[in-house]
């Protein structure tokens, strides 16, 4: 606001004084030798034309001559300061006095030959201002002694000050490159700008869509900050929403008074402010990104250098603003699920680490829920999969819906997600996990298809199921696993004995590829008995898998692990080859009316290339069609009809089909109208139960009449007693299966059976 460079009339006027102090300095002279004469004259030349003020200390009387200019370069007038040596003790600043003193001792005894000091003295203001300080000795010619010390002040504060202003300029630049944080930028820009113009105060505000955030003003009042922060730019919000809304500079003189500032000078007036300055910030492509502002507690508008500043000081915020919001923008991207919107894994991780850290701190816990959508790869699969990605979309924005803002939902990868939840009552975890069963099951119409989408969720405690980000997640991954396995659209909490199970389920699958690959696995056999006839006229094929390590598996277990790795086709094209070379040999061994029952599971009976597997172990082993009985489940004797022309191509074939396990699945009778099938197969579980319960020995009874009189044949197994064989020969059962006769065996076993005639086994032809 105040121009220090001097006019040329100013000059002159100063030159005039100069002469006149001058002359003073040649009476005050007690030495009026002609060589100090001569140096007053050099002295009083060279003086001339600047604006420099001039002391004379003379060392032998102590008195010193301090001219009018440098008596007015630090505030006085003519007679206010005293003319001796404590007078400039006094002004020099307390922290530069030891330096200077030292410097004249320095140059009195001759140690340096030349007095050119820069320090701080103090303005009657209160002020420092920057002086440089030069001075020269005079000596006595007679003796040499040195009489006195002439020198001459400049006022270099101005030049101190940009200096000053460069260095700060320089340091932000650094903090830039080096990447400081936002907000300790802006600060230092608000302050290098305050102390270049004193009772400035400055502020950045950015600018996020329409609203104006908080960028930095170190030395505006918290309270007016908070007041602002959030406000919406318009053309009448103050200078800085108004100079954001138009993206032009808005001077306002008088706050008081400015129409511009009506809305919101109640909440400036009250802190002093009265004129502010705004500079609207832009990114190199023009785009307003915030706005910079000056404010001073007096009304007025900015002079020429202010102006400049302002432009500046926006300039240089811009640079930080285009950069930090760049910054934050790669940051969203890399933690946030392109899809969904919600935190992605990298950003879950994260989480994890801080939900670990507050726990620990407050000694409390949190809960992870691991949440896989149930059948969603068939939705994707049936509808497409955008269909699929809308469905993801719904089903994130429920989820979220169902949490509180600190909970975390992130989608961890395809139709994985992980909530995290602060425990904060007992079982909080349970409640959103019961929340998001709830919402995820609302009906949604998809494709013009009405969708009732389910989700299994898994739940693991930190710190009691998982120490660590690992750990917690396996347990929240095998209670999921329990979730389904328990029959989805659920939740499981996590048990330690479930971690021994999954260890378990993985060492099967990884042990179980290689067992298949290498023919590791083995079949046993057992004989199927006509009951009136006592001859065994069928043989089960049962897969087998002794693990060194792991003993004997069952074939549940390995055969769902064998689906879910994808190794069930060689696994049953191994058995069906296995178990029909195995009836060759037996055929070839005399006994010709043998058929060979083989299990299928259902996902493979449904695999559009099961039917010409069949075909081709058939080809190969050369075994009669109809000496293949292929066992199903029931779940896939339905009326769909894929699984029906399925039936029928086998039919057409000439194999055998039985229904295993009828009457425990899902079937309903209606479906057996349609079913092309040979057999049905009536599980243990009846067996056990009929003699001593007589619903189910009704049903037993029901389902052999009606099997008959649909053209089934029937046949029982998982007869342990000769009671069940003779309820079921009584009941018209014709064929039987069970440890009555024999476990499965091996295939000697089943030899020597066959030779041994122990139910009158019959060789010769069919
Ligand atoms: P499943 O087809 O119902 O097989 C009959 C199961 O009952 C066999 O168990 C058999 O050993 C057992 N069993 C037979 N008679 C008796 C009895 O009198 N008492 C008792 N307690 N059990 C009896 P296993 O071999 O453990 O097979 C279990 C299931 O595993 C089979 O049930 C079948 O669904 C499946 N499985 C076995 N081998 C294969 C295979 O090669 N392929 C497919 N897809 N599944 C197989
Ligand atoms: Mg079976």
């Amino acid at each position: 606001m105040n121009n220090t460079n001097p006019s040329h009339s100013q000059l002159l006027q100063e030159n005039q004084q100069l002469r006149a102090e001058l002359a003073i300095v040649k009476q005050l002279s007690e030495m009026r030798t002609t060589e100090l004469l001569r140096s007053e004259e050099r002295f009083s030349l060279a003086m001339r034309g600047t604006s420099d003020g001039l002391w004379d200390w003379n060392l032998e009387t102590n008195n010193v001559y301090y001219s009018l200019r440098w008596k007015n370069m630090l505030g006085y007038g003519e007679h206010e300061l005293e003319d001796n040596l404590n007078t400039l003790t006094n002004l020099i600043h307390p922290d530069d006095r030891g330096m200077l003193w030292e410097k004249v001792q320095d140059y009195l005894t001759g140690s340096v030959g030349s007095f050119e000091v820069e320090m701080r003295m103090l303005h009657k203001n209160g002020h420092a201002i920057f002086v440089l300080s030069r001075a020269f000795l005079v000596t006595r010619e007679t003796d040499g002694k040195p009489v006195r010390l002439v020198g001459t002040h400049i006022d270099i504060t101005e030049r101190k000050k940009a200096e000053a202003f460069d260095n700060k300029n320089t340091k932000i630049l650094e903090m830039i490159a080096i990447g400081h944080p936002a907000p300790d930028i802006y600060d230092a820009i608000a302050l290098m700008y305050e102390e270049r113009h004193p009772g400035m105060r400055c502020s950045m505000l950015e600018l996020d869509d329409n609203k104006l955030l908080h960028g930095g003003a170190p030395s505006l009042p918290k309270e007016y900050c908070d007041a602002v922060s959030g406000l919406e730019n318009g053309p009448s919000v103050g200078s800085c929403g108004t100079s954001t809304y138009t993206g032009e500079r808005v001077l306002v003189e008088n706050i008081e008074t400015d129409p511009k500032w009506e809305k919101i000078k109640h909440v400036a007036l009250p802190h002093g402010m009265r004129c502010c300055w705004s500079e609207p910030i832009k990114n190199s492509s023009g785009k307003v990104l915030g706005a910079f502002g000056m404010y001073y507690n007096h009304p007025a508008l900015p002079d020429k250098d202010e102006l400049n500043d302002l432009k500046s000081a926006a300039r240089l915020a811009g640079i930080v603003m285009e950069r930090d919001q760049a910054q934050k923008r790669i940051r969203t991207l890399a933690y946030t699920d392109e899809l969904t919107g919600l935190a992605n894994r990298a950003s879950f991780y994260q989480h994890v680490e801080e939900f670990t850290k507050a726990a620990n701190r407050h000694n409390r816990r949190f809960g992870l829920l691991f949440i896989d959508l149930d059948g969603f790869k068939g939705i994707n699969d049936s509808l497409g999969h955008n269909t699929g990605d809308i469905l993801l979309k719904t089903l994130a924005t429920r989820m979220k819906n169902t949490c509180r803002d600190v909970d975390l939902v992130a989608r961890l990868s395809g139709d994985e997600f992980c909530i995290l939840v602060e425990e904060i009552e007992d079982d909080y975890a349970a409640k959103v996990a019961r929340r998001c069963l709830d919402a995820i099951s609302q009906t949604i119409e998809l494709a013009a298809r009405k969708i009732t989408p389910s989700c299994s969720i898994g739940i693991a405690h930190y710190p009691d199921d998982g120490k660590n980000l690992s750990t917690l997640l396996k347990a929240a991954d095998t209670s999921l696993y329990t979730a389904k396995e328990n029959g989805k659209n659920q939740y499981a909490f996590y048990k330690p004995e479930l971690t021994y199970k999954a260890e378990y389920r993985f060492q099967i699958e990884q042990n179980l590829r290689e067992a298949i690959e290498k023919k590791q696995l083995s079949l046993a056999y057992q004989p199927q008995i006509n009951v009136n006839s006592g001859e065994i006229t069928g043989i089960e094929a049962l897969a087998r898998w002794h693990h060194p390590q792991l003993g004997q598996v069952p074939p549940a277990d390995f055969i769902a692990t064998a689906e879910k790795i994808g190794m069930i086709q060689p696994l049953t094209e191994w058995i069906l080859k296995t178990a029909c070379s195995q009836l060759i040999t037996w055929k070839i061994a005399g006994y010709r009316t043998l058929r060979m029952a083989v299990n299928i599971s259902s996902s493979l009976f449904l695999d559009k290339d099961f039917v010409s597997l069949v075909k081709r172990v058939i080809d190969e082993t050369g075994i009669m069609p109809d000496e293949l009985e292929l066992e199903v489940t029931e779940s896939i004797a339905q009326t769909d009809s894929r699984n029906l022309s399925i039936f029928q191509k086998l039919k057409d074939m000439g194999v055998f089909l039985a229904i295993d396990g009828f009457g425990t699945g899902h079937s309903s009778f209606a479906s057996l109208r349609h079913l092309n099938a040979d057999r049905l197969k009536i599980g243990k579980y009846f067996v056990d139960d009929m003699l001593d319960d007589n619903k189910t020995l009704t049903l037993v009874s029901s389902m052999i009449e009606m099997g008959h009189k649909l053209g089934y044949g029937i046949i029982a197994e998982g007869i342990e007693t000769t009671n069940q064989l003779n309820m079921l020969k009584k009941l018209g059962c014709e064929t039987v299966q069970g440890y009555l006769f024999s476990k499965s065996v091996h295939a000697d076993t089943i030899s020597t059976l066959l030779s041994g005639n122990c139910w009158r086994s019959r060789k010769g032809s069919r």
